[in-house]
């Protein structure tokens, strides 16, 4: 009798262990299933339901979606996208079940939705004044290559910004306009006591291995319920005040990022999210650049350069005309 209730229990179990799915990935409504603990979309469910077509290349495991408006690239197993070109980061990677490729719930809420569902200001808001964050200034010199300062270069860059936004017609507000010492925490500060509408932080990159890295990283605060890109454990409790902006954030980074790679011909190391002090405090949308290696040599031309300079201060203001014209789009000029 015992063993022929153990027998029906065996039968019972070879039952249900044939008939579930695979381990960890159970099926929802929609397109949603749950791999590996964490939601994810099915992105050719979520390409059929939001107007793209679909071109799926299994051997790269590649799954290009294209409409009117945008060309999206994703990848199995990376935590970067494409979009028109450019490389923006996720929190998790891409994961592939057979032909499918599934991005996780996190990742399309905090940057894909935002990035093609982008926010527009209220009625009669403008972006009329950039704060401009060099980075670094008096006792922190910031990266040195040599006989050479990031701190120098920031300031270069931001007073040619400066001219070449005004010519645009934008208000700009200096954190720091000579070779000053102005804390972390008091630069989104003097952004807000100033009426600034944006916040760009302005930085270059060194590598330790030398020439090796070269490229343009820009970033955003890693929004609510994201991991940051380079987690140096920088770790939050909870949402800062740039939270507020998650959204505004990302566009703002994203086109700056697109714009700049557009017309400087660095290498595209993405769009990142971080929880630098910078760009946490900031009350105000705020994009946060790594504009190239001074380690570098093709990166440092470009950085050290007058004419890199103007070209690079043009495809920032272009980047911020981008955003300006995204969120104040349906309002009188
Ligand atoms: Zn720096």
């Amino acid at each position: 009798m015992k063993s022929a209730r153990i027998l029906m229990l065996l039968l019972a179990l070879a039952w249900w262990s044939a008939a579930a799915p695979a381990p960890s990935t159970r099926t929802q409504r929609s397109g949603k299933s749950l791999i590996g603990g964490r939601i994810h979309t099915d992105l050719t469910a979520w390409a059929a339901a939001n107007g793209f077509t679909a071109r799926w290349n299994p051997r790269a495991g590649e799954l290009r979606l294209t409409n009117r408006w945008a060309k999206l690239l994703f990848k199995a197993d990376t935590k970067r996208i494409g979009i028109d070109g450019a490389n923006v980061w996720l929190s998790y990677p891409l994961l592939r079940t057979g032909d499918r490729l599934h991005i996780s719930q996190a990742d399309e809420d905090a940057i894909l939705h935002p990035l093609l569902n982008p926010p527009r200001l209220a009625k009669g808001d403008k972006v009329a004044t950039v704060a401009i964050s060099a980075g670094h200034g008096g006792k922190d010199p910031g990266n040195l290559e040599g006989n050479r300062q990031e701190k120098v270069f920031t300031l270069a860059l931001a007073l040619e910004l400066e001219r070449q936004l005004q010519h645009a017609g934008l208000r700009v507000v200096q954190v720091r306009d000579r070779d000053k010492f102005v804390a972390l925490e008091e630069r989104p500060a003097i952004a807000r006591a100033r009426g600034a509408d944006l916040l760009l932080c302005l930085h270059f990159n060194a590598s330790p291995g030398g020439d090796d890295a070269q490229g343009l990283e820009t970033y955003c605060l890693t929004p609510a319920g994201a991991s940051s890109t380079n987690d140096r454990g920088q770790h939050s409790g909870g949402p800062h005040p740039g939270n507020r902006h998650d959204r505004e954030n990302i566009n703002l980074a994203y086109l700056i990022h697109r714009s700049v790679l557009g017309q400087l011909d660095l290498e595209d190391r993405g769009v990142r999210h971080s929880r630098f002090k910078e760009i946490t405090l900031a009350t105000m949308p705020a994009a946060y650049l790594e504009g190239g290696f001074m380690s570098n040599r093709e990166d440092a031309r470009k950085i050290y350069s007058e004419a890199g300079r103007v070209r690079y201060a043009g495809a920032i203001v272009d980047g911020v005309l981008a955003y300006k014209r995204l969120v104040e789009r349906g309002q009188p000029e």
